[in-house]
């Protein structure tokens, strides 16, 4: 239901966490956050309930790292509690995944997957995704993360806005977006996704929009956008103006 992403010089979680504060008007019923750590593995945290059951989970760890992305989920597959809150991971814990929306198409893809031997931990069509896209990276069908989510991309029916993490590309987070929204937000040496601008608003005023059907790229210089096929398309730039 939120969504935030980031990579930059800031401790992502701080930054996460309290992205997921600011778009809480929103409501939700469990969330979590996902940490590309310094030694490069994939932290993740999640709990249902309100943002305060999350933050008594974090307390109890130290978490750093400056790649991370999180969710707040409102649920319409699996019930609402803590392994079908997100982010949802891949069998090795490589990839995470982040999704507001539905997969319309997840039965056919479950079974796909399960046929191939994979084990489902939440009962969400969200989980999906980091198996397919882990599948894809793994039988060497795309270089790169966002050339994998383009691949799978364009076998998802539905309504999707999907933020991915890779402990083996530890300096980009991917998202993706169809009929469900996404903004950029652009800082010095840092850059932000979310679900509203809300979600990064008190470290930039500058953002771009996301077309439907795109995905991006994001690292600490910048961004690059293209469609599900791979050509680069322009972002829309704009500032946002509102008072904090
Ligand atoms: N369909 C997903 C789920 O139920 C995402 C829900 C959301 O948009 O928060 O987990």
């Amino acid at each position: 239901c939120g969504i935030v992403g980031y990579v930059g010089h800031r401790q992502a979680l701080d930054v996460v966490v309290e992205g997921l504060r600011r778009l809480e008007y929103r409501g939700y019923d469990s969330s979590g956050v996902a940490i590309i750590s310094d030694d490069a593995t994939l932290q993740t945290a999640k709990k249902a309930g309100r943002i305060e059951n999350l933050d008594a989970l974090l307390a109890e760890r130290t978490i750093t790292g400056t790649t991370g992305m999180g969710h707040t989920r409102w649920a319409t597959h699996g019930a609402p509690n803590d392994r079908n809150a997100h982010p949802h991971t891949d069998t090795s814990g490589r990839i995470a995944v982040v999704h507001n929306g539905i997969i319309e198409n997840f039965v056919a893809l479950q079974a796909e997957l399960e046929r191939e031997g994979v084990e489902f931990a939440s009962d969400t069509d969200s989980e999906t995704v980091a198996h397919l896209v882990a599948g894809v990276l793994r039988r060497g069908e795309a270089e790169t993360l966002a050339d994998a989510l383009r691949i799978v991309c364009r076998r998802l029916e539905g309504a999707f806005t999907l933020v991915l993490i890779d402990a083996e590309n530890p300096d980009t987070v991917v998202a993706a977006r169809r009929n469900s929204p996404l903004v950029l937000g652009l800082g010095d040496g840092e850059t932000f996704l979310g679900s509203d601008v809300a979600a990064f608003i008190e470290f930039t005023r500058q953002a771009v929009e996301l077309g439907q059907d795109q995905v991006v790229e994001i690292d600490r210089s910048g961004y690059r956008i293209t469609d599900f096929d791979g050509r680069t398309v322009e972002g829309s730039p704009f500032t946002i103006d509102w008072d904090l």
